[in-house]
């Protein structure tokens, strides 16, 4: 089931696109099954849960965290994640920045730019992001890497693409003003539902989850076995 999903998957995204398997709430075996399967690149949402994983399985992979971060629980997921894309508040950048000083690394990270209608979403205003990333060689720890989204959530198409080309256009248009940030290309919108959409706007990183794990099934099966 997984290997076909991720071959299904693997054949309909361009080359270029980067596949990131969101594996929360999903048992170790799972992951271990997509990784034979030639996956490298993996997503949580939890800082627990992230760095119970990132401990068990295999060191070559590729991990990005994607959830709500709180500053107390950076120690949990910095030391294992090659990205951090769910950026959200100038607090928890200058938190990564601090503890990426100190610790004698640099930190990728990816800035959430808040499109949806949704209010409760999170994510950074244009201008929030604007500010930062005028200030960006400020933050000594921190390579800036590009946008994170979320569309709307709805089952109207229309809705959504609007979403993403307001994302994408701001992209293009901060890659172009901030030139000097050669890192800054990764443009991470779509998800299991979205995703073809997110690719005619332009999306260099697609989250998917329930379309190559199936549904999350959040409190039932235990997360972490014992060994691998
Ligand atoms: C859970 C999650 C995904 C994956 O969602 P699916 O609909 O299962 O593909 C992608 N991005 C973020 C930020 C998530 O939290």
């Amino acid at each position: 089931m997984i290997e076909t999903n991720l071959e299904n998957l693997l054949a309909e995204l361009p080359s270029d696109v980067k596949l990131v398997a969101v594996s929360k709430y999903h048992p170790i075996q799972d992951i271990l099954t997509a990784y034979q399967a030639g996956q490298r690149r993996f997503a949580e949402s939890r800082p627990q849960e992230f760095e119970a994983k990132a401990v068990q399985l295999p060191q070559d992979i590729e991990w990005h965290f994607i959830g709500h971060l709180q500053t107390n629980k950076l120690k949990m997921v910095l030391p294992f994640a090659y990205m951090v894309q769910s950026v959200d508040s100038e607090r928890l950048l200058s938190a990564i920045d601090r503890w990426a000083c100190g610790n004698g690394r640099k930190v990728r990270v990816l800035l959430e730019l808040h499109v949806a209608a949704e209010e409760s979403k999170q994510g950074f205003t244009e201008e929030e992001v604007l500010d930062i990333l005028f200030r960006a060689e400020s933050y000594r720890g921190i390579i800036f890497c590009g946008l994170m989204g979320m569309a709307t959530n709805t089952d109207d198409m229309d809705t959504v693409a609007a979403d993403f080309g307001r994302i994408r256009a701001y992209f293009d248009y901060l890659k172009d003003l901030f030139q000097e940030l050669d890192e800054f290309r990764e443009l991470s919108i779509g998800m299991s539902s979205d995703w073809k959409t997110a690719l005619e706007s332009g999306s260099t990183m697609v989250r998917i989850g329930t379309a190559i794990f199936g549904e999350r099934v959040p409190v039932l099966r235990p997360l972490i076995q014992d060994s691998i």
